[in-house]
């Protein structure tokens, strides 16, 4: 298993767990991009949201996210970011949401 998330959610390696049930794990980044930053993802391997995703599993990792977005108490506002593959940036070949709050964040998409 040379998989790093596999190996965080077998707890081979440690990581700051924040929530858990029997299909998603989310922990805190290890390098953090604002003062909340946390990562959601399935506990069974998926390499991206390339892959085919069960609908129930996507659903309770959009369903996770908020909660620790209210678990964190982030009411002003935040942010999920999911990269996938290579002209995504993912540098993780496990699928994992991006947790992001707890400062104004830039905006990516030009206005309107
Ligand atoms: P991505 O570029 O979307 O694949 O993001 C991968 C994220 O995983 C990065 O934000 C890394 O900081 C984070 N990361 C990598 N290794 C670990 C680890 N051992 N524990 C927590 N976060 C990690």
């Amino acid at each position: 298993m040379d998989c790093v998330f596999c190996q965080i959610v077998a707890g081979k390696i440690p990581s700051q767990r924040v929530r858990e049930d029997e299909l998603v794990l989310a922990i805190r980044d290890i390098r953090p991009q604002a003062p909340t930053h946390v990562l959601v993802m399935p506990k069974a391997h998926l390499a991206s949201l390339a892959e085919e995703v069960d609908e129930r599993l996507a659903g309770r990792l959009l369903r996770v996210a908020a909660e620790v977005a209210r678990m964190e108490k982030l009411e002003k506002g935040w942010r999920l970011i999911v990269n996938t593959g290579e002209h995504g940036g993912q540098e993780v070949a496990h699928l994992h949401l991006h947790v992001i709050g707890g400062r104004r964040l830039g905006r990516m998409l030009p206005q309107s």
